[in-house]
């Protein structure tokens, strides 16, 4: 898997699905949680926002800059959006042959697109092989706060001419985002009024995050003279939140306490609340991998 071989992904991936709990499993996914390599970046936004056309125009530019990467597509599990599931939709924008890209759909857990275990788990078994996963979520809804919850940057997408998911925001609704794009900035004015809405809304809750200044842009993925200097941009946004991540254990300490809530999400999706209560202590050592930790309290229940 390390050296990048595909089969062996998919094959890692399969076999996570049929068998989540065996022994060899949780051993693959410790030893992959000990190395993690890539940047991960959750996308989100509601259908239609132009999230599938900005990914495969990520991918290309990642792979320009001689990146791999994966992709996880997860998909609403009751509803198929505009007739082809988000994976293929994305695969379609990619190069089969190339095999620094792998992409990858999951069902959702549920039909507000809330992330399952399993998305964790696929997550950290790429995020050890590629320089960089995306995870694309739909919605305005339980993933765009599960997406926050496994990814180191979160990047929102806002629709010209649309003030819901500004409002939202403003409501405090949606999480805030490390990086926020308007798409379709070709569309000129609309989205330059987007923007300002976008800004807008950003600096209400501007107490957000550790003092990191969530960035707004503007970006087209798709045929316009703008495009490369646009998608160079959102990229340099990424970077730059990525950098702010790595200085001093700010990413350390975030991925630690997204593991921590995994491990009690986890807990209460299969065994309750009477579980979770008399699992005791669910605080995590330095580096300790939620996924042992999980069947050690499972063995116990
Ligand atoms: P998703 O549902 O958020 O994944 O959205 P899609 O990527 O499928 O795009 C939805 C629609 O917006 C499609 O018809 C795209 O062709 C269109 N679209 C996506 N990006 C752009 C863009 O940069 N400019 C323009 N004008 N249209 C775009």
């Amino acid at each position: 898997m390390r050296g990048g071989d595909k089969a062996a992904v998919a094959r890692a991936l399969a076999h996570l699905e049929r068998a989540p709990e065996g022994s060899d499993t949780l051993a693959l996914l410790d030893a992959a949680y000990a190395a993690p390599r890539a940047h991960v970046i959750g996308v989100t936004g509601p259908p239609g926002v132009g999230k599938s056309t900005l990914l495969g125009a990520l991918v290309r530019a990642f792979r320009g800059q001689g990146h791999s990467v994966g992709v996880i597509a997860v998909d609403p599990s009751s509803r198929r959006t505009g007739g082809a599931l988000l994976g293929d939709r994305v695969r379609l924008l990619t190069d089969p042959e190339d095999a620094g890209v792998f992409v990858r759909s999951m069902a959702a857990r549920d039909r507000l697109g809330g992330l399952a275990e399993m998305t964790v788990a696929a997550m950290v078994l790429m995020r050890a092989v590629y320089d960089v996963v995306l995870i694309e979520t739909v919605g305005v809804g339980q993933s765009e706060t599960d997406v926050a919850g496994v990814a180191d940057t979160v990047l929102f997408c806002v629709q010209p001419g649309s003030g819901d998911s500004l409002q939202f925001m403003k409501a405090g609704i949606v999480e805030i985002p490390d990086v926020a794009v308007v798409t379709k900035a070709d569309m000129g004015r609309p989205a330059r009024r987007a923007l300002v809405a976008l800004k807008g809304a950003l600096s209400l809750n501007a107490a957000g995050r550790d003092g990191w200044e969530v960035r707004a842009l503007t970006v087209s993925a798709q045929g316009t003279s703008g495009e490369a200097g646009e998608i160079d941009g959102l990229i340099q946004a990424l970077d730059t939140h990525r950098d702010w991540l790595a200085e001093g254990d700010r990413l350390t300490r975030q991925r630690h306490r997204q593991s921590e809530q995994w491990l009690r999400e986890a807990l209460r999706d299969r065994h309750g609340r009477v579980g979770l209560a008399r699992a005791g202590s669910l605080s995590l050592g330095p580096g300790e991998s939620p996924f042992s930790r999980l069947a050690e309290i499972a063995a116990r229940l």
